[in-house]
């Protein structure tokens, strides 16, 4: 029997003839469990009951996103857009005028628009507000003269802080993100819209992928997932080690982020993976490049992978390596959506050697590794759907397909955001009796939904047995 949980509220919900499975059952949720899947049995026993008529739309469970950054996400909604879409110096320097506030924050940026930036660049676009702007890699922040000046007490000796011949920083920074915050105006973030937002494309819980999130980032996620602001289920795969997490949050894997202009010896990853393993947590590596994934792959496979251990992104991977994988028993997390969002700059900046390696997805699944496809919101588009569109296409912007060969079923793309938070590209969870009412009802059957995926079709999430988006 599940244990009752402890914020169970009386919400009953009957949601009569939805298909589960191929039938057209009706099923209830009494609390927060799923308690009934079947034809019409069973009476009411005069309880208040929601009564959700689903007219043959399919009853999911509901998505999980394997690998997002939600305060990320939440951030972006309040920043400019500077990504290829701007198109030139003049446009950027337009949108960023439009901001309001104080500080002016772009994210999305890439050479595309404006060349390298730095700060003397972003003087000429903005001289008299600080502004930050982030490339869409994530890794790197480049910041004014402006935003220097209030930022300079926090800027360290390392190689992170990029200098000029006179030593002074260039305003490039690279993965500052925790050390440029306690100089920042506290974010003003709407976690309620992030909530909305995520279930109305029907996601009802995710795998937040920030590496070391700190106690702030924690007790935010915490306070707002408590006050039902952000109802989903989070998994942290940055979660501090050795501290317990409040009530809705878990730790997953930890998230390993190599440098790839500086990886790490092998003894040294070795060693991050053995010490990692040995407080009881699997470890998620990021690889974007063959030589991080091979190197990660060697170390792996030098101390032994537990369950849970998985590779974020594997962008490229060379012929004999998904075999590698495999046998390890290391899941892969990808990013199909990239393809679409990024694809053709892809085409132009990777080597012609590697193309047809990236983003493999078919190639891993028949090799025998376990593959989820995810959106890594708000680097890649959050719709799911779209995900899992583009995965079974392969298209870019342009229209220029990238490795045909690499495609899979939206079936297959589907079933890695329903399986296990921990078992990335596992066996999918299923809507049965027992599990916890963690749904996405759809206005049509899945066969339609799959043929041509999109978030039009999520009719309403459930999450924790509340409903979301009420029924229209
Ligand atoms: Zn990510």
């Amino acid at each position: 029997m599940p244990e009752p949980d402890p914020v169970a509220e009386a919400v009953n919900l009957l949601f009569r003839d939805v298909e589960v499975d191929g039938d057209r059952v009706d099923v209830r949720v009494r609390g927060t469990r799923v308690v009934d899947v079947g034809a019409g049995r069973r009476a009411d026993h005069g309880e208040a009951v929601t009564v959700v008529e689903g007219r043959g739309g399919v009853l999911l469970p509901g998505l999980h996103d394997h690998h997002v950054h939600l305060l990320a996400l939440a951030a972006a909604h309040d920043s400019v857009d500077c990504g290829p879409a701007v198109r030139d110096r003049s446009r950027l320097a337009a949108e960023l005028r439009k901001a309001r506030g104080t500080w002016v924050r772009g994210t999305g940026y890439h050479e595309s628009v404006a060349g390298d930036l730095d700060r003397h660049a972003l003087d000429a676009l903005m001289p008299d507000r600080p502004v930050r702007i982030q490339h869409r890699g994530g890794a790197l922040w480049m910041l004014n003269s402006a935003a220097i000046a209030l930022v300079s007490h926090v800027l360290d000796d390392s190689a992170d802080v990029e200098r000029d011949a006179r030593g002074e920083p260039t305003g490039r920074l690279w993965r500052y993100d925790s050390r440029l915050r306690p100089a920042l105006p506290p974010p003003d973030l709407d976690l309620a819209r992030l909530g909305r937002e995520l279930a109305e494309h029907g996601i009802t819980s995710v795998t937040d992928a920030t590496p070391d999130v700190d106690a702030g980032a924690v007790s935010l996620l915490a306070a707002a997932h408590a006050g039902g602001d952000l109802p989903q289920r989070i998994t942290l795969l940055g979660a501090p080690t050795g501290t317990a997490l409040p009530a809705g949050l878990t730790a997953g894997p930890r998230k390993l982020l190599l440098r790839d202009h500086a990886l790490p010896t092998f003894d040294r990853l070795r060693d991050m993976i053995a010490e990692t393993h040995r407080t009881g947590r699997a470890v998620a590596v990021h690889c974007v490049t063959s030589e991080s994934l091979t190197l990660t792959l060697a170390a792996v496979e030098d101390v032994g992978a537990i369950p849970g251990d998985r590779i974020e992104h594997a962008s490229v991977v060379p012929p004999g390596l998904a075999s590698w994988i495999a046998g390890l028993e290391v899941a892969v997390v990808t990013q199909p959506d990239f393809l679409r969002t990024r694809g053709d700059d892809y085409l132009r900046e990777v080597d012609i050697a590697e193309r047809p390696f990236l983003y493999p997805y078919r190639s891993l699944v028949t090799s025998g590794v376990r593959v989820a496809a995810s959106s890594d919101a708000p680097y890649g588009e959050l719709d799911p759907w779209q995900v899992i569109r583009t995965a079974g296409r392969r298209t870019s912007t342009r229209g220029r397909v990238i490795g045909p060969e690499e495609s899979v079923t939206t079936a297959a793309a589907l079933a890695g955001y329903l399986s296990f938070p921990r078992d990335p590209g596992g066996r999918a969870r299923r809507v049965r009796p027992g599990v916890h009412a963690d749904l996405c009802l759809l206005h049509v059957p899945l066969a339609e939904a799959l043929r041509d995926p999109r978030s039009e079709h999520v009719r309403l999430a459930v999450i924790g047995g509340r409903l979301h988006r009420p029924p229209s």
